[in-house]
């Protein structure tokens, strides 16, 4: 068994860097000779979707396929829409949601299900659970990608780094598993987990001294606070972010610290990739394997220069799981002028929405505590019982109101959490709020915010 996850792991690697290859050569393509490519692989995915997706061969009853595909005819669909139609949209009868769900409670590394899948989910700014399935041929599209990713910052793949990376800490997430699959020894890697206290982290990475740090934008402010204290001692050369958390005060934090401007990156399970360039004018967004539609509330095209209200994505390597004009809630700003690195790819220039809050919590040594979005996300994502939640704060405590799954049991569930949740809290040395769960029917969407819901609230005056 190990020997045949190891074969096709290097095996997988090896193509990634082969195309790679290639994809080096569409970075110097003309925007004609793009947007031609985006044209063909989109004709060969939707009609790979309609052959071999119960779902999509009759949401697409209707849309001609003789010629090549008008994106803009094709229906748009969301998160809530795949996850309820799951087994009819794969294009691999074999794969069955039930079967994924017991799969992912006993998965502990990284894995092919069935010898080919790698199974993520993700939590996803609307705090719907979604389950999605990559193939070995998607997958070596994620780690060519990395590849990518370096050389637009400017560096060159070839080169050993120390690399620490602080995410997840699970194998269904994809920041753990690229992190994972990706290890062969060549760089010198160091993976924390983002849950840890930040104590231990500053420990870890003072023993290490990475070069090359990877994390999230609250994790990496968080680091940059400890840096100014004088009890973080690294240098990173290279520092990047995901991006939906950035807030221009942590770029600052982040670049006093250390005297670097972080590199933004942009990732969705859903498959959006996308890196900042060099300039550090924009995200590029890796358009050969994905259209980016910036659309208002109608999923009217909003001009160049002004911000979405939302993001339709459609991924061009996902074939067993067709994610075509699918609704994504972050809120975006694209330019299309010519960047002065030569890539012909559109640029994020802003992204306004999904600011998830930071909530401050009294510390054991009375000074407060800050609790990233994540810690509540991670333990939230154990219970795969819960498909929608909110977390508000209050001076009487945390208020968690969960939607539940049908059938499942309330009160074992509420216990279960509640527990969970206050070891979790109690690693950031916190003295623990009160936490009161309440279950409701759904979560309702405030028409004031566009109709999106605010994972996490402060009620708190600061
Ligand atoms: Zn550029």
């Amino acid at each position: 068994m190990e020997d045949d996850y190891n074969r096709k792991r290097m095996e997988d690697a090896r193509r990634a860097r082969d195309l790679a290859e290639e994809f080096a050569v569409r970075e110097r393509w003309t925007r004609t000779e793009l947007i031609r490519f985006q044209q063909r692989q989109l004709d060969s995915i939707v009609r790979h979707a309609v052959k071999h997706s119960p779902f999509y061969k009759k949401l697409y009853r209707s849309v001609p396929m003789d010629g090549p595909v008008a994106i803009e005819t094709l229906p748009v669909i969301d998160k809530r829409t795949v996850m309820d139609n799951f087994d009819r949209v794969v294009t691999d009868a074999r794969l069955k949601l039930g079967h994924l769900y017991d799969y992912m409670d006993n998965l502990s590394r990284d894995d092919y299900y069935m010898g080919e899948y790698r199974v993520l989910t993700t939590s996803g700014s609307t705090g719907l659970k979604g389950v999605f399935i990559f193939d070995r041929e998607a997958w070596i599209h994620i780690l060519a990608s990395i590849n990518r990713a370096t050389s637009m910052m400017g560096l060159s793949p070839l080169k050993r780094m120390r690399i620490a990376s602080i995410g997840a800490n699970s194998p269904l997430h994809l920041s753990y598993r690229r992190a994972v699959s990706m290890d062969f020894g060549f760089h010198d890697y160091r993976r924390l987990e983002a849950s840890w206290r930040i104590d231990d982290l500053v420990r870890d990475l003072n023993a290490f001294q990475p070069e090359y740090l990877h994390t999230y934008s609250s994790v990496a402010s968080l680091l940059a606070v400890e840096r100014k204290a004088r009890r973080l001692r690294i240098q990173p050369k290279v520092i990047i972010t995901s991006a939906e958390l950035l807030t221009d005060t942590m770029r600052k934090t982040i670049q006093k610290a250390w005297n670097v401007i972080p590199f933004k990156s942009y990732s969705t399970t859903e498959g959006i990739l996308g890196i900042e360039c060099r300039y550090h004018n924009g995200i590029h967004i890796f358009e050969d394997l994905g259209i980016v539609e910036v659309v208002d509330e109608k999923n009217k095209p909003v001009p160049d220069g002004s911000p979405g209200m939302k993001i339709l994505f459609t991924n061009l390597y996902q074939y067993t799981q067709p994610v075509i004009r699918y609704e994504i809630s972050d809120m975006v700003t694209i330019s299309s002028e010519t960047c002065p690195c030569g890539c012909p790819f559109q640029r994020i220039v802003s992204i306004e929405g999904r600011n998830d809050d930071i909530l401050y919590l009294e510390g054991l040594k009375d000074t407060s505590v800050a609790i990233p979005p994540f810690v509540f996300h991670g333990v939230i994502a154990l219970f795969r019982d819960i498909i929608e939640y909110q977390i508000i704060h209050r001076d009487d405590g945390l208020h968690f109101r969960f939607v539940l799954s049908e059938r499942s049991k309330r009160e074992e569930t509420g216990l279960l959490f509640k527990n969970r949740m206050r070891q979790e809290l109690e690693m950031f040395q916190v003295i623990c709020p009160n936490i009161h769960i309440k279950f409701i029917d759904h979560i309702e969407r405030d028409p004031q915010k566009m109709g999106k819901i605010k994972l996490v609230i402060s009620d708190i005056q600061r």
